[in-house]
């Protein structure tokens, strides 16, 4: 800094105003390098796992490397400081810890997220011929805008299930030189009255059907109906010894079948499937393992749990609402029932959740003061919720400033996160599910463009700096 610089009067709008600068503003060549390399990483793992049983997947190869045991193999061992462990939930979910060296009693660091994301699954009977196309019938998953989800590449993921209870994984459209598959949508010179509707009905749920083939059997006899449909179940019972009924208990996801992309001319952003939440899960998995790989055992258990069906109401037993978050911690806890209460009132959460980014096209909805910004930052929200706060479970103003202060020592920048303008809509996270239990929770995350639709957009920089914000957390709450 020059020395009259140095010398001039701070003026007071410098210290009373709270001021966001970008993110990308001074940075040095070595932090340049490390949003860079995270960022990277960040791509391959979206790539990788593209629906929960993959990112669990995905996430377990990243612990194992790590050193962490599942918790399975651990048998009657209690945990004991200094350990890292993981369990894996129905290959939907994981709660991964490292054991502190003080008593539970004093609380956790625990980040959350979810590895969920909005789709189109297949229902239980989904294949069906109309005049020679034969086509997928779906269910879509989780808040999306229909009309989105026509004429794009997607791909099949999934598992089959057979009798004997043997798991047969699908993975469709994502190799180079696989196939992939579409939902069509009207021409637009047939499209006059389509055009006319509104935006929630122009694409009508039950339409949302999958083109999956158009070849019939060969059937030299001539004594087969459906022949396309047949020539599709032929294949499939060839390459995964399935027949129709298999389809009654399978999770067959069809998702965007492109790649994480950079996004820009100055490839500043990140253009992607899944961004809610995994730009939020994969941070928080790499600070868990940040933390595991310090010479030094944590004062406090650090946990990561990184749930599934937070896009549905986090419901059914492997979502944030079940047992087994509350199971895990209470086994990390040990000790009395009275020991793991008092452990839950003293633990710490980040809620660890996208939030709406600021997009000019649409300005109206925002509220520029306390919405979030591309490129400014971890974005902090003391509440979510929808009309008036409803379902949100509101952080306390003791906590917001703690965790604040954390990210201000750490020089952490962080903003403010209010999910556009009042009554404009809303939304959730898993943070009142963790709050029910006694804990303080926070939601913080990364602010997305395009939210819940096929390509997502986010900031290198923004991911990063969650990732040191959740890495200071997990150091200092
Ligand atoms: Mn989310
Ligand atoms: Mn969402």
């Amino acid at each position: 800094m020059a020395k009259n610089e140095k010398n001039k009067k701070e003026k007071l709008s410098d210290r009373l105003f709270y001021k966001l600068k970008n993110c990308w503003e001074g940075i040095d060549k070595k932090t340049e390098k490390e949003v860079e390399d995270f960022a990277l990483s960040y791509k391959q793992f979206l790539d990788k796992g593209k629906t929960e049983r993959e990112c669990v997947d995905a996430i377990c190869e990243l612990l194992d490397k790590d050193g962490f045991v599942n918790v399975e193999t651990l048998k009657d061992k209690k945990p004991d400081s200094g350990m890292k462990i993981y369990q894996n939930i129905k290959g939907k979910s994981v709660l991964a810890a490292v054991i502190g060296k003080k008593s539970a009693v004093g609380g956790f660091n625990i980040l959350g997220a979810h590895i969920d994301s909005p789709r189109l699954d297949l229902k239980q009977n989904p294949l069906y011929e109309d005049n020679d196309l034969a086509l997928f019938d779906t269910h879509y998953y989780g808040g999306i805008k229909k009309y989105q989800w026509t004429t794009i590449p997607l791909s099949m993921h999934g598992v089959f299930v057979k009798e004997d209870g043997k798991r047969i994984p699908v993975r469709i459209g994502e190799d180079p030189g696989d196939p992939v598959f579409t939902v069509t949508d009207l021409l637009i010179h047939l499209a006059k009255e389509q055009m006319e509707k509104k935006a929630s009905v122009v694409v009508e749920g039950e339409d949302l059907d999958i083109l999956a083939g158009s070849r019939p059997y060969n059937d030299t006899k001539n004594e087969e109906k459906e022949k396309v449909k047949l020539a599709l179940l032929d294949l499939l019972n060839k390459k995964y010894g399935i027949t129709e009924k298999d389809f009654a208990s399978a999770e067959i996801e069809f998702v965007p079948a492109f790649k994480a992309s950079d996004v820009g001319l100055d490839r500043s952003m990140i253009g992607a499937y899944g961004h809610d939440d995994r730009s939020c899960a994969f941070p928080s998995l790499r600070a868990l393992t940040t933390m595991a790989r310090e010479k030094n055992v944590p004062d406090k258990t650090l946990v990561c749990y990184l749930s599934d069906k937070e896009e549905i109401g986090s419901a059914g037993n492997t979502g944030a609402r079940s047992y087994n978050f509350e199971k895990f911690l209470a086994y990390l806890c040990g000790g009395s029932d009275a020991d793991f209460r008092k452990c839950l009132l003293n633990s710490a959460m980040l809620s660890a959740d996208v939030d709406a980014a600021y997009d000019p096209s649409y300005a109206g909805v925002f509220d520029k003061k306390n919405g979030s910004f591309i490129g400014k930052g971890l974005s902090l929200s003391k509440y979510t919720g929808t009309g008036g706060k409803y379902g949100a479970s509101d952080a306390n103003a003791e906590f917001c400033a703690k965790i604040q202060s954390i990210l201000d020592r750490n020089n952490v920048q962080w903003q403010f996160g209010e999910l556009g303008k009042v009554d404009k809509g809303g939304g959730g996270t898993i943070a009142l599910y963790a709050a029910q239990l006694g804990i303080e929770v926070l939601d913080c995350g990364v602010p997305v463009l395009s939210m819940h639709s096929p390509f997502e957009v986010i900031s290198k920089i923004d991911l990063y700096t969650t990732y040191r914000g959740y890495v200071a957390f997990l150091r200092e709450a």
